[in-house]
């Protein structure tokens, strides 16, 4: 009875734990340390099933012995093929998984990970040496509470997961939305101002773009909108923040660059954007061009809010200026009068 408390104190232990657990790699260490100490002396392994569902690949492993393959297929997994628990008590007369380093000498158990039908991923346990068959069954019985612990608590990290990025993401470009930018931006051009580096903010609008639509239809320009989404996050820095801001508008945060680095980055995406071929139904879509304004965070313009309204104000400069080009706001303050501003040709 001790024993039992004392396991069922650990378990809960590790349910709480499991808990406040923010991410899924969080939950695979904490799920490998409390595995580890409620079944002492035993070895074993968690693999979850990857996205595309063709393999499970090994996120947690305890005990002295590594059992489990680090990546293997769900073929080679008997509680995976039946979506039902697999136990080998002895491992010369039984039907064996093909997932092992090394076989497991007293036999195992894997159990299989199943959410609403789908399975999701195996906890494997080798059986312990001379066990009588009520410790060895009790032992079982504690290895599948712990197992619907970690399920649960699995599922409800992933739905937690999923919903902060649909929160934080546009789900037409896979980009981070506005809401996103709003969190983030202050505390970036705190960190920025703190690390004494430089930040330039971009406004992005697709010129003409209700003509793109009205002349190759709405779902043609989803694509292009995407299309535009790949080549901006295609190849800035980890860091950098690039946001769908609104409709057709993109905001582009550039950590730690100068005004003239992001202007030569920008040059780039302008080169793509204007290179790109897209096809639609078959039929060859139209190129886009882009409004853009610029502006590079400094004493004087600081705040997040300034500094996007700074950005779109050279944006729209931009647009003004006959579109399809790029205006810095420094630029635009300096020569307010004449509006022959800074664009690609000087
Ligand atoms: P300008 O050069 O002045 O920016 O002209 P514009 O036509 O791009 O600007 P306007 O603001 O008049 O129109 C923006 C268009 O963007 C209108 C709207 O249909 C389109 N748009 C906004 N969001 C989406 C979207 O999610 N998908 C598609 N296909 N079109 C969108
Ligand atoms: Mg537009
Ligand atoms: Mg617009």
């Amino acid at each position: 009875l001790q024993k039992h408390d004392l396991e069922m104190k650990m378990v809960n232990r590790m349910n709480d734990l499991l808990q406040a657990c923010k991410s899924k790699e969080e939950a695979y260490h904490v799920i490998g340390l409390a595995i580890g100490e409620i079944f002492p002396g035993q070895s074993g392994g968690l693999a979850i099933l990857h996205d595309s569902g063709s393999y499970l690949e090994t996120f947690a492993q305890w005990g002295d012995e590594q059992f489990l393959k680090p990546i293997f297929s769900l073929e080679d997994c008997w509680a995976m093929r039946r979506g039902q628990q697999h136990v080998v008590l002895d491992p010369q007369t039984s039907i064996m998984c093909s997932h092992f380093l090394q076989i497991p000498r007293q036999g195992y158990l894997c159990l299989p990970h199943v959410v609403q039908g789908e399975t999701l991923g195996l906890l494997n346990i080798d059986m312990i040496t001379g066990m009588d068959s009520e410790h060895e069954l009790s032992s079982r019985q504690l290895f599948l509470t712990v197992g619907e612990g970690i399920k649960l608590s699995l599922s409800n990290i992933k739905l937690r997961e999923l919903m902060r990025d649909q929160a934080t993401h546009d789900p037409l470009t896979g980009l981070f939305n506005r809401r996103y930018l709003n969190d983030t931006l202050s505390r970036e051009l705190n960190h920025a101002r703190r690390s004494n580096s430089k930040t330039c903010v971009v406004m992005l609008d697709i010129d003409h773009f209700k003509r793109f639509n009205d002349t190759y239809g709405h779902e043609a320009g989803d694509l292009m909108l995407r299309e535009l989404g790949w080549i901006l996050k295609g190849d800035i820095r980890k860091s950098d923040i690039v946001c769908r801001f609104g409709g057709e508008e993109f905001v582009l945060i550039l950590l730690d660059t100068s005004i003239e680095d992001c202007q030569k980055h920008l040059e780039k995406v302008i080169e793509k954007v204007k290179a790109q071929q897209v096809r639609f139904g078959g039929q060859l879509l139209g190129t886009m061009s882009l409004s853009i304004g610029v502006v590079e965070a400094s004493e004087s313009v600081m705040d997040a809010d300034e500094l996007l309204g700074a950005a779109d104000k050279a944006m729209y400069a931009a647009k003004h200026a006959g579109r399809d080009c790029l205006i810095l706001y420094r630029d635009l303050k300096k020569h307010l009068s004449k509006v022959k501003f800074f664009n690609k040709s000087n």
